[in-house]
């Protein structure tokens, strides 16, 4: 097994480095995360630079890339203390560009090629969180229009998009897995209200509950085949669950550097810190989680770029990653004291930030729900 970087990572990850050296410092991510602002001028040097074209087929404009390089990626970003800095849109993307009709492609590349956010998901609803059998926004098709009502909610960036990944659902189909469908919906349609939630987790991206009340629009706005958005959405889902882990990888380990740096300078009992046991115990855990889940997400991704059928590894993953990411922080945090707990101390934030990577992509409990009936499955 070679763990070692090829050429093209590592002149990868070093421009990176040069970059958020340049367009994303500590300062900039704080003043953001205050002002409960977006990262627009470090998207738009992302862009520029060619990052957030990576992933992408060639014939969209794009640069192909493995999934284990972009994983290092969204790990390196998120160990600069930035929160969802890279991948997630890019993911979703790839729905439109597999699904979508030549004028959505457009549409979509065209955004992203601006630096700009191009929708948001709207999947979670009021009564349908992790059972989105549930879900109540309906889809009414007729003489080529379609008519959506319905609420959304905790859609994260739905302020900053330009359009709305809609997932509705036909009220006349009842089995829920065949009733579901996709839809890009521009987020200026009149019948659109949205209400923004008022959050701890997340600052720079936005969270809203969207209102849709009788947005009726033309048939075009159906992304892929009706009765089968659920099937789509999924299948790029464990992709993007494995870009989460990889995120909380980064900001476990922004967490974990902070820590550790504090633990050799802060001196308590005329000493550092660091050199009481307790503290060693707490960094020593703190560093094992953090091989476990880069090897996890290392060898998640690769054997997604291998094709191998990734069953129950991606749901365990983002479970592993989500919580043990957590614990890092939340250790972190106790190395820290007091001061740890104060709105100035990045490692507050990245406490914060991981505590949501809990619930986005699905919940802890939910991977289980997921990993556990396959676990069973594979060995009846
Ligand atoms: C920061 C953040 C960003 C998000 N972004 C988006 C977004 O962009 N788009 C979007 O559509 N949604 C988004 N969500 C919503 C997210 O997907 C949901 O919060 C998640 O699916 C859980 O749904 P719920 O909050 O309704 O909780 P519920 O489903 O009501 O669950 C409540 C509790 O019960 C547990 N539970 C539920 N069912 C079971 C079960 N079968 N077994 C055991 N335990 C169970 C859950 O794990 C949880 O602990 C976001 C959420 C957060 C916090």
């Amino acid at each position: 097994m070679d763990f070692a970087l090829t050429d093209e990572q590592q002149l990868l990850l070093e421009s990176l480095d040069e970059l958020l050296e340049r367009e994303c410092q500590e300062s900039y991510i704080a003043q953001l995360d205050l002002a409960h602002k977006p990262p627009t001028s470090f998207r738009q040097a992302m862009h520029e630079a060619g990052f957030n074209s990576l992933g992408f087929p060639e014939e969209y404009g794009g640069t192909p890339c493995d999934a284990l390089t972009l994983m290092m990626l969204a790990e390196r970003v998120a160990r600069q203390g930035l929160n969802n800095g890279f991948g997630l849109e890019l993911l979703q993307a790839m729905d439109i560009l597999e699904f979508g009709s030549p004028e959505q492609k457009q549409q979509i590349l065209g955004l992203l090629a601006a630096g700009e956010v191009p929708f948001a998901l709207g999947f979670t609803e009021p009564g349908a969180g992790s059972d989105n059998s549930a879900m109540a926004t309906s889809a009414v098709h007729h003489d080529g229009t379609v008519t959506f009502n319905g609420t959304k909610t905790l859609i994260t960036n739905a302020l900053q998009s330009t359009y709305l990944l809609l997932m509705a659902k036909d009220p006349g189909v009842e089995d829920p897995r065949k009733a579901i469908s996709m839809y890009l919906v521009p987020m200026d349609a009149p019948g659109i209200t949205t209400n923004q939630l008022d959050k701890i987790v997340w600052q720079i991206s936005d969270s809203c509950e969207i209102f849709l009340d009788d947005v009726t629009l033309p048939e075009s706005c159906l992304v892929g085949v009706k009765g089968q958005g659920f099937k789509q959405l999924m299948r790029n889902f464990e992709v993007e669950r494995l870009m989460i882990a990889a995120t909380c990888l980064g900001l476990a380990q922004c967490a974990f550097d902070d820590a550790a740096s504090y633990a050799a300078q802060r001196v308590q009992f005329g000493r550092p810190i660091g050199t009481f046991q307790l503290i060693q115990l707490k960094l020593t855990d703190m560093a094992i989680k953090l091989e476990n889940m880069r090897n996890f997400v290392y060898k998640t991704a690769w054997m997604v770029d291998q094709g191998l059928p990734l069953k129950s590894q991606g749901a365990l993953c983002k479970r592993y990653c989500a919580m043990a990411g957590f614990e890092v922080a939340d250790e972190a945090m106790q190395i820290f004291g007091g001061i740890g707990v104060t709105v100035g101390a990045r490692v507050s934030r990245l406490w914060r930030d991981l505590r949501g990577h809990r619930f986005g992509g699905g919940t802890d409990e939910i991977m289980v729900h997921i990993a556990g009936r396959q676990i069973v499955k594979d060995h009846s």
